[in-house]
């Protein structure tokens, strides 16, 4: 496969700015909601914010890739003397925590830079951000020609990872049956 121009699309994240409002959970859960904008719930949104307000740490986290496979290990940073939770970092919809899942379906959430038709300007919680903790920042670069995953297929790999393929299968085939 040969080398093709992509659109880096980045979000720089300005933690000393951020005072955890949480107007970016509101604004990607509502913009993803189907209907669009019908409805708001921070566990739908591709951005969590973790708060500690008495230790005052505000950290937002986009939704990232799923993963089947959970660390042996867990990660703990300490930045500027603030300790930060175990997987505060993290971006992985993973079976170890309850972050970045659909609460309703447990299918995994990742964030999509808010595309759609048409375009936004800037992703909706980089608009919303009225403390300028978020930065939307575009370049492009060369790179290999690779083949990406859609979120159907996503969803499907993890369904397939929790019940099993055969459990998936017969549930597709009688709900055919059914309809
Ligand atoms: S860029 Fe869009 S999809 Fe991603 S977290 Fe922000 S609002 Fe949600
Ligand atoms: S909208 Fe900005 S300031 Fe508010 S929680 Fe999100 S990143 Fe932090």
């Amino acid at each position: 496969m040969g080398k093709v121009k992509k659109k880096i699309k980045a979000i720089k994240i300005d933690l000393d700015k951020c005072n955890g409002c949480r107007a970016c959970e509101m604004i990607c859960s509502a913009f993803h909601a189907k209907p669009k904008y019908s409805s708001n719930n921070p566990e739908r949104s591709r951005i969590r914010v973790i708060r500690d307000p008495l230790r005052d740490v505000y950290l937002p986290v986009y939704a990232g890739e799923y993963t089947a496979a959970e660390c042996t290990g867990r990660d703990k940073y300490v930045i500027d003397g603030k300790q930060y939770d175990e997987c505060g970092f993290c971006r992985a919809s993973c079976p170890s925590r309850d972050l970045f899942k659909e609460p309703d379906s447990g299918l995994p959430l990742k964030c999509d830079m808010c595309e759609d038709d048409p375009p936004q300007e800037e992703p909706l919680c980089v608009q919303w951000c009225l403390n300028d903790a978020l930065t939307y920042e575009e370049r492009e670069e060369e790179v290999e020609e690779e083949e990406t995953k859609g979120e159907m297929e996503t969803g499907l790999e993890s369904l397939a990872n929790k019940y099993g393929l055969q459990k998936i299968m017969d549930t597709v085939a009688r709900m055919s049956r059914k309809g």
